[in-house]
């Protein structure tokens, strides 16, 4: 571009300065993970809900239960949503769980809810993708930074009008397993978490890019719930995201979401955690 301002002096001592962490996260307290590994143990399955290809699916975890997605029969990414089971309102803080632990999250990592609660909606406790790292181009797996595929940027950036995104996928789940209209769901719909997805920032335009999931049928992330949830997930058109999303072109595959119950006693200690500690008076407190 010919219309850049003319670089400072100092232009490249500023650009050399070495990054700081935002939000150093050595003082979250850490998740129990020994205490979930062993209670996971003997839990046995309660539920389980097949999320048809290009369509999405509700599912309900009570506190202190697991909840585990599966590939099944091809690679296939998936949108999770969740909400506190009993107030929607409450819901995963995609942006925030990204400021507290970065781009892809894996074991041992939280998944965290909106303002005013802000706190750990489930804890990561297994991802057999958990070896794939970091790769080359800077990809990773199960991201928080993609929204989630809509039909709206679809319509904005082709003028197309296309119905199984997974934004419209969610919006009939949640509308179809809560009983309120389409109307009404759609605005619970919020940015997931991105199972599977193989994503990352480009380094030379630092565009958002994706790229073929490692995942394999048998791989599957298990989950916590640290409060009650209801869970949607939407098996993304995208497929396996190699591609293309927001179309009928990609070969998709169903996701299986199973709940498990722990063993009476097993959690011993644990308390699912109480809504966020600041006392909301911003500044005006009297
Ligand atoms: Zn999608």
């Amino acid at each position: 571009m010919t219309d850049l301002p003319l670089p400072p002096a100092d232009a490249e001592d500023r650009r050399a300065i070495a990054p700081v962490i935002c939000y150093p996260n050595e003082t979250l307290p850490p998740p129990p993970l020994a205490l979930y590994r062993a209670a996971r143990e003997g839990a046995v399955k309660v539920d389980e809900v097949l999320v048809p290809a290009r369509d999405a699916r509700c599912f309900e975890v009570p506190a202190g239960h697991f909840f585990r997605i599966s590939s099944m029969e091809g690679p296939q990414v998936g949108d999770l949503n969740l909400w506190h089971r009993d107030d929607l309102n409450e819901r995963f803080y995609s942006g925030k769980t990204r400021a507290l632990h970065g781009t892809h999250i894996t074991a041992g990592e939280r998944m965290w809810s909106s303002f005013p609660t802000l706190r750990p909606m489930a804890t990561l406790t297994a991802d057999t993708l958990g070896w794939y790292g970091i790769d080359a181009y800077g990809g990773s797996v199960h991201d928080v930074i993609g929204t989630r595929c809509d039909p709206y940027t679809g319509n904005l950036l082709k003028g197309d009008q296309y119905h199984y995104c997974c934004h419209s996928n969610l919006t009939r789940a949640l509308a179809d397993h809560s009983g309120m209209s389409l109307t009404e769901a759609e605005p619970y719909v919020h940015d997931v978490l991105n199972v599977f997805m193989c994503t990352g920032f480009t380094r030379d335009t630092g565009q958002y890019f994706m790229k073929a999931s490692p995942v394999r049928p048998g791989d599957y992330l298990e989950a916590f719930a640290e409060i009650p949830l209801l869970g949607a997930l939407s098996a993304c058109p995208g497929g396996d995201c190699s591609a293309e999303h927001s179309s009928d072109t990609a070969a998709c595959y169903p996701l299986l979401v199973e709940v498990f119950a722990p063993e009476e006693g097993a959690l011993e200690g644990w308390v699912s955690p109480t809504v966020n500690g600041y006392d909301r008076s911003h500044g005006r407190g009297d």
